[in-house]
């Protein structure tokens, strides 16, 4: 989707007006569709018994409601995967979101740090963070702004691309969270922490 669009997703890629070959469009969403049957087929075999579900497949012995949801399954699917991968991967996959609760919830787990002190440096920056990131993120902001963060740290890469030539290097980094009101999920655990040191300063 990429080398054709020079977006993630065809939704972006429209909007700035990149097309692609109509033969690549095929091929794309082909694959696309492969894979949304795939997934389709996959998530019926978690409520039906999985070799009978293949074999009547194969064998073009598929009942009327297996049928009817691999048809819609396929289509939300493929649909999600041409127009907006991203958001499946935000808010579709139940292991994703279990780990981003728990990183989250980790006030000093590893994230990706914005130097505010040196953001004027962006000014004459093209976004090059915004746009490598594939989860579609505001790679700036604050943590609860990144929940689905994957820490495929690319955002990083990109910055210190375009800083090269500066000494001072990139602008965003790698970095253990400070259990704050920007690092957890829960704001509470900001004022627990606080409560803590205070007992723990006046003891
Ligand atoms: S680490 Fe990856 S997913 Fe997270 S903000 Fe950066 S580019 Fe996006
Ligand atoms: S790539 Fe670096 S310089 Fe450019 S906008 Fe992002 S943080 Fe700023």
């Amino acid at each position: 989707m990429t080398r054709i669009t020079g977006r993630p997703t065809l939704w972006e890629a429209l909007k700035k007006g990149r097309r692609g070959k109509t033969i690549h469009w095929a091929g794309l969403s082909l694959v696309c569709t492969l894979i949304g049957f795939s997934w389709a087929l996959a998530l019926l075999s978690y409520l039906l018994p999985p070799i009978p579900l293949y074999t009547d497949l194969i064998t073009g012995n598929l009942g009327f409601y297996s049928s009817i949801f691999l048809a819609i399954a396929t289509t939300v699917f493929t649909l999600d995967f041409l127009f907006a991968r991203h958001l499946f991967c935000k808010y579709g996959c139940a292991f994703g979101v279990v780990q981003s609760i728990a990183w989250m919830t980790h006030g000093r787990g590893q994230l990706v740090t914005f130097d505010t002190t040196r953001a004027a440096a962006c000014r004459d920056c093209t976004k090059a963070c915004d746009a490598a990131c594939p989860m579609r993120l505001p790679t700036r902001s604050h943590k609860r702004a990144k929940f689905s963060c994957t820490q495929c740290l690319q955002c990083v890469s990109a910055c210190r691309e375009v800083q090269k030539d500066n000494p001072q290097g990139s602008l965003l980094h790698w970095q253990p969270g400070e259990p704050s009101r920007q690092t957890v999920l829960i704001p509470m655990h900001q004022r627990d922490s606080e409560s803590a040191k205070q007992r723990l300063n006046s003891a």
